[in-house]
């Protein structure tokens, strides 16, 4: 039997971006009496807050205490505190500010060289690359696009396979992944899943067998490939709807 279930968040619990589906936190409610439940994401902590934790409304406090937030890859990890009711900040391992400005120099380069730099279609007060302290994101469209927009920009990960291509070249010591619709995740070697699936390990007091993890990234490139590579149980998904049906599957065989 498994004891935590670890969650890609974009794509996996949700649709990019968004606040997970009423379905979604109605069975990590549940999964929640059983499970250690470990959402893993390039995220910020807010929007960890805005997409999952906030939707999760008729959760107690005690259950509460079973959600483990790994935010920006795992290299930031958050846990609540029943008593105190509020979110902790259990450790976190930030870029330097020299790390930050070449790795923004590197994709923004990229991107332009190959056109897709798309200033002109970011909302105002938007941004096309976020510093997220333990990682650099590329959001093509900005983190505020529409939805149908970021799905039809590069639905075979084509440009951001080339970006990442050349930013290789230009700034050959980061890692860059591709995640969600549009972004491309930049961070120091091995500050990738690996690194918040074993600090998860630590963290959690558990072996890479007690894990079962669900991602829709998983192939070769992808961002939740690292979690394949370490040998954890993986389920790939399309999409929050084979989420759930898997979820409902696992909690009809407690019950
Ligand atoms: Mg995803």
């Amino acid at each position: 039997m498994k004891k935590v279930l670890a969650f890609d968040v974009d794509q996996t619990l949700n649709i990019a971006k968004t606040p997970i589906p009423d379905e979604i936190a109605d069975l990590l409610t549940q999964c929640l009496d059983h499970f250690e439940i470990c959402p893993i994401s390039g995220q910020k902590f807010d929007q960890f807050l805005f997409q999952i934790v906030d939707q999760l409304k008729d959760a107690k406090p005690k259950q509460l205490e079973h959600l483990h937030l790994f935010v920006a890859q795992g290299t930031q990890y958050y846990r609540y505190d029943a008593k105190k009711k509020d979110w902790q900040q259990v450790y976190n391992y930030p870029l330097t500010d020299a790390q930050v400005k070449k790795i923004t120099e590197a994709i923004e380069t990229a991107a332009k060289e190959l056109g897709y730099w798309e200033q002109d279609k970011v909302a105002e007060g938007d941004e096309i690359i976020e510093n997220r302290l333990s990682q650099v994101t590329f959001s093509a469209l900005g983190q505020k696009a529409g939805t149908e927009a970021k799905y039809a920009w590069d639905p075979d990960c084509k440009k951001r396979e080339a970006i990442v291509k050349r930013c290789k070249e230009l700034a050959p010591e980061f890692d860059y992944e591709i995640g969600g619709t549009t972004s491309i995740n930049a961070v120091t070697p091995g500050m990738n899943k690996v690194f918040g699936m074993t600090h998860l390990l630590e963290e959690l007091k558990v072996s890479k067998e007690d894990i079962l993890y669900f991602g829709d990234m998983t192939q070769p490139g992808g961002n939740d490939y690292p979690v394949v590579q370490m040998g954890i149980e993986t389920i790939t998904v399309r999409n929050h709807e084979d989420t759930a049906y898997a979820l409902r599957g696992i909690l009809g065989l407690i019950k």
